[in-house]
């Protein structure tokens, strides 16, 4: 028997139970692994409110890691007793054991323990595909991350400064404030309202080429008003709702805009993708430039206590589930 975290219905942090599935025998391609640390990801209140949609009942998390117990026929990308880390695929992340598809599967360097491998895969590689390929990040601009103190955005600070870029956070508290700071942000907002009169006072007037916006519809236009004209608006995230539908004639309006709306799962769908997304999430970790801050830890069966507590803006940095 396996300990999972299941919904049968969407809703609050209450729909969450801890109940016993069997264990399952891992399908041709797939590989069953015993999780050491699950990560904590806005997405999983996605689904488990219903705001993205899954077959109920279901198991909630998109990412661990763990040991491979077991290995379907066909499987070659890893072997029984391998230790391994993914972020993406299946949800059903959220177990003490589970099957996925072994190609969404990378090994995990042996500097790298369960709870950073948890913590790192999913936030680290969106940060990744961000700096690096959304916008490819050079040194000398300034960029605008929203929700700087949270888990993608301390690791998108330091890694931000580290390309040369000059970080413009924005959080809620002077805590957090203080957090992203220490984190290689050069300038941090406690809140959205003036974003676009500040960027304007940091830039000299120029304002940003690139705003990484998480929060969605609180702050999508302050974020677009922040952009120099030809500025690339990455919306990918919803922690304060969905943006509503935009009429694109305002990008031209605001001066010939760019608007994306990315996802990791299409910047990670083809395996040498996810190897080199990986690779270079590993070699910042390995080489100090990035921290994984796991600044909170919670019983996998208190999941929805986390829940609430990430929901609350509560936490700060990344936060793992140990079955
Ligand atoms: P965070 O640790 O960043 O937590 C979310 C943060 O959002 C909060 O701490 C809070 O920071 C901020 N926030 C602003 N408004 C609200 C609100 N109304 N309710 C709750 N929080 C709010 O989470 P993650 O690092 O897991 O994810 C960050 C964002 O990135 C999420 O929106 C997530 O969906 C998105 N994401 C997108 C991916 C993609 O590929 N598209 C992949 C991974 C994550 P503060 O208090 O400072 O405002």
């Amino acid at each position: 028997m396996t300990k999972a975290i299941r919904i049968h219905a969407t809703g609050g942090p209450e729909v969450m139970r801890w109940e016993d599935v069997p264990t399952p025998d891992p399908a041709p391609g797939e590989a069953l692994i015993r999780h050491g640390a699950v990560g904590l990801n806005y997405i999983d209140v996605y689904f488990r409110t219903g705001l993205y949609k899954t077959a109920l009942p279901a198991t909630l998390g998109m990412e661990a890691a763990g040991t491979v117990l077991a290995i379907g026929a066909g499987v070659t990308e890893v072997t029984v007793g391998d230790r391994v880390a993914y972020a993406g695929g299946a949800i059903g992340a959220y177990a003490t054991e589970r099957c996925i598809a072994a190609d969404k599967l990378v090994r995990l360097p042996d500097s790298i323990d369960f709870a950073t491998g948890a913590a790192m895969m999913l936030q680290g590689m969106t940060a990744q595909y961000l700096l690096r390929r959304t916008h490819k990040v050079v040194p000398g601009e300034t960029i605008v991350i929203h929700a700087a103190a949270g888990g993608v955005g301390l690791i998108m600070c330091q890694w931000a400064k580290h390309l040369g870029a000059t970080v413009i956070g924005v959080v809620s508290t002077a805590e957090k404030a203080e957090l992203a700071r220490a984190h290689g942000a050069h300038h941090v907002l406690i809140g959205h309202g003036n974003l676009p009169a500040e960027v304007k006072r940091i830039t000299g007037g120029a304002m940003v080429p690139v705003v990484y916006d998480s929060v969605g519809r609180d702050s999508f236009m302050t974020s677009i008003d922040s952009l120099a004209p030809l500025g690339l608006m990455v919306s990918f995230g919803n922690a304060s709702g969905p943006v509503p539908p935009v009429d694109i004639s305002m990008l031209s309006a605001k001066g010939s805009l760019f608007l994306t709306r990315p996802t990791l799962a299409s910047y990670t769908s083809q395996r040498r993708d996810l190897l080199a997304t990986t690779q270079d999430l590993f070699d910042v970790v390995a080489s100090g430039v990035v921290k994984i801050m796991v600044n909170q830890s919670f019983p996998l069966a208190d999941a929805a206590k986390a829940h609430v507590a990430l929901e609350a803006r509560q936490t700060t940095g990344s936060t793992v589930l140990i079955p």
